[in-house]
């Protein structure tokens, strides 16, 4: 037999239910609101929703827009307006909605659903509101995106190439000037390998340190090449760190790789030239002891001379042994002058000229195998250490002379240059330089290097310490050359006054 409730049974268990519902709407831990009608009545609006909007009881009843007016300006009219008109759900992801809060008006963020309520003819009569305020989430979100953007054009603004690893070590982030290197977008990178842009050779011991700092927690630090885009692999210093979580474990790697491929090069050139100088001090001083030891036995047992001639010759090619060996460590004391910044300039007024003549004057009495001629297109004092500028006279023509296999004509010029500037050029008919080596040869231990320049030895240190020394001067050096051609260097000084 079924029980059938009576009526007032049915009411009463309908206003259980009903009460037991709106309990539970009142109590949710969402903000819930139904509006009704055309005018979107607050119908029911739960106590986080009055919290949200900061309302009191009253709200209940009253058009939405009238008291908050504030919302109909900001698109949520139209929202609801579609909602009604469409009866499909319209969901709302972090919206940015202004209200007035605290007595200001404030901004707030909010994921939210606007459900149609439909009543049994299927028409929408009201809209259910469920909304979750998120402001505190988005703007933190905010304030991370924008440090991370901020961090992110930092490292890319570096001038060194920066990655971020994760705890194993695979690459997660590449800086832009990784992407310059290699010429590969981020993904093309991600998926060649960092493994592949080392060289070979220095693979496992990246990877025997990798495991090292991995196990003891510590930075790696190591020389090793990466590949470029032209398909060279150059010198790098490369760092990396790790970044450990509060428990003491790696979480990641910073890693920070600058280029020392210059720095190589010019280590490289160090050696040489240490190599280089020694053999060159080495030479002349074995030359002097063999000189000595003749003209010691010519003297031994009180003998008489009987070859003076003999003597002379051997007397003169000491003293040239020593200028030679004098000339090689002025340069070297030189350069570590320069190197400290301690080079200093005995300046006197002297005739620009009158230097260029001795100077030749004293090439031709050692050296008779190039014809070298003086050109004086002007006359000139300038202000400025002799001896110094004396020798980097000497250093143009002993290179013209060295440089010149074929013993052409060497011409030395004497010319104004501009309206208070003085030049002296030295021009040569020998191998000539590439264009690509006309700065470089002003650096220090740089020499070209080809077939034909090996035959010649040297320091690559004289043209470094010429360049010095005139710019000291406040004048500069040019260089005019061709290969196979021969070349002009020309030093320009400033005149002294009243020229
Ligand atoms: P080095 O002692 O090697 O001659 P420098 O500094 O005087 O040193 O010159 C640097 C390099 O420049 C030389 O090694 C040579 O390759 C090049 N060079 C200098 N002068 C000449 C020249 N007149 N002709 C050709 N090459 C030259």
């Amino acid at each position: 037999m079924i029980k059938i409730p009576s009526q007032k049974n049915t009411k009463k268990l309908r206003d259980e239910v009903e009460a037991y519902l709106n309990n539970i709407v009142m109590q949710s831990p969402v903000a819930i609101m139904i509006l009704k009608g055309n005018d979107y009545t607050v119908e029911l609006a739960n106590d986080f929703y009055l919290q949200i909007v900061e309302k009191e009881k009253d709200f209940i009843g009253k058009p939405i827009f009238e008291s908050l007016p504030e919302l109909k300006t900001q698109g949520i009219k139209e929202l609801l307006d579609n909602v009604m008109e469409s009866g499909i759900p319209y969901y709302g992801k972090e919206m940015e909605v202004h209200m007035f809060r605290d007595e200001k008006r404030q901004q707030g963020f909010f994921n939210f659903v606007y459900q149609p309520i439909r009543e049994y003819d299927n028409i929408t009569t009201g809209i259910m509101v469920v909304a979750t305020e998120v402001t505190e989430q988005v703007l933190a979100k905010k304030v991370l995106e924008k440090s991370e953007a901020h961090f992110r054009l930092m490292a890319n603004l570096m001038p060194a190439k920066i990655t971020n690893a994760d705890a194993e070590g695979g690459v997660t982030y590449y800086n832009k000037n990784w992407l310059d290197y290699t010429g590969m977008s981020f993904e093309q990178l991600q998926s060649f390998g960092y493994h592949k842009i080392i060289h070979p050779d220095d693979l496992e011991e990246f990877k025997k340190r990798f495991h090292k700092a991995a196990e003891t927690k510590t930075d790696l630090e190591m020389e090793m090449r990466f590949l470029n885009k032209g398909g060279e692999y150059k010198w790098h210093l490369n760092l990396a760190s790790p970044v450990k979580d509060e428990n003491g474990n790696i979480k990641m790697w910073l890693g920070v790789t600058t280029e020392i491929q210059k720095m190589k090069n010019e280590e490289e050139r160090k050696d040489n030239f240490i190599k280089m100088a020694s053999h060159e001090l080495k030479t002349p001083v074995t030359s002097i002891k063999g000189y000595i030891q003749i003209l010691l036995m010519m003297l031994e047992g009180g003998h008489e001379i009987h070859d003076p001639l003999q003597v002379k010759n051997s007397l003169v090619r000491v003293d040239k042994l020593i200028s030679k060996l004098t000339r090689l460590i002025t340069e070297m004391l030189d350069l570590t002058r320069i190197d400290e910044s301690k080079l200093l300039l005995q300046k006197e007024l002297f005739n620009l000229n009158e230097l260029v003549i001795e100077t030749v004057e004293d090439i031709r009495y050692t050296n008779t195998k190039n014809p070298i001629i003086i050109n004086e297109n002007f006359t000139c004092n300038v202000n400025g250490d002799r001896d110094r500028i004396g020798q980097i006279i000497i250093n143009f023509i002993g290179n013209a002379i060295k440089y010149s296999p074929n013993n052409d004509m060497i011409e030395v010029r004497v010319f104004r240059e501009g309206i208070n500037k003085v030049a002296v050029s030295v021009q040569d008919h020998g191998i000539g330089i590439n264009k690509k080596d006309h700065e470089k040869i002003f650096e220090r231990f740089y020499r070209v290097e080809g077939k034909e320049e090996k035959t010649f030895s040297g320091f690559g240190i004289g043209l470094f310490i010429a360049k010095s020394i005139i710019e000291r001067h406040n004048g500069s050096i040019t260089i005019e050359s061709e290969k196979g051609k021969g070349s002009i260097f020309t030093f320009i000084l400033p005149m002294a006054a009243g020229n």
